[in-house]
């Protein structure tokens, strides 16, 4: 399996990192490695002094596919939850800053957090899912997938441009606006709606 993400996908969090809006959705990828297994504990990488949190939903692929037209990308995911995409945001904005690839930011070890997956049902709407991150029992993070800048459907038919969907590939949709640092003992837990789906300690 592979982890597909969407960088700058929301306008207010475009601005608090000083980019610009995107004419199509930045991609890049996380492997394998980078997903924490549940039940283990994440620890603070010795290589950065400036950890942040990007929460984001996550779908997971049902089908395999390739040039998927949007009008049929909700064929291709059956579940979302949330998750982390943890980012060594002084090593991002180093590489950034050469015009060098982020994999040493945002794809090491343990560096995507997925949640608990919600599995869709007919009746779920899938324009508009509420979610959230808590830090330390205060909301940091909170938006709804109506706001992304590419929606989910357009965010797999860019995708699948590219990179071949397949089964049980994930996808990180971009994280809204209140990214920040944490630091050794924050636990950070993951809503949609009001239905908790992970919680994560830093060690
Ligand atoms: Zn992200």
């Amino acid at each position: 399996m592979k982890i597909i993400c969407v960088g700058r996908n929301y306008a207010d969090h475009v601005k608090e990192l000083g980019n610009s809006i995107p004419d199509e959705p930045v991609l890049f990828m996380k492997p394998k490695s980078a997903l924490l297994q549940s039940h283990t504990p994440f620890y603070y990488p010795e290589f950065t002094n400036e950890l942040h949190y990007e929460c984001e939903l996550v779908l997971r692929v049902c089908k395999n596919g390739k040039y998927i037209q949007a009008k049929h990308a909700s064929n291709y995911y059956d579940a979302v939850t949330v998750g982390i995409d943890f980012t060594a945001r002084d090593i991002q904005d180093e590489l950034k800053s050469k015009g060098l690839p982020w994999e040493k930011a945002k794809a090491f070890d343990n560096s995507a957090v997925v949640g608990k997956f919600i599995t869709l049902t007919p009746d779920f709407n899938r324009k508009s899912i509420p979610f959230s991150l808590v830090k330390n029992n205060v909301k940091v993070q909170e938006a709804n997938s109506s706001q992304m800048i590419f929606s989910i459907d357009r965010v797999i038919e860019n995708i699948s441009n590219y990179f071949s969907l397949n089964i049980g590939d994930l996808i990180f949709t971009g994280t809204p606006a209140g990214v920040g640092e944490c630091v050794v003992g924050d636990v950070m837990e993951g809503f949609i709606d009001t239905q908790s789906l992970f919680t994560v300690e830093v060690k």
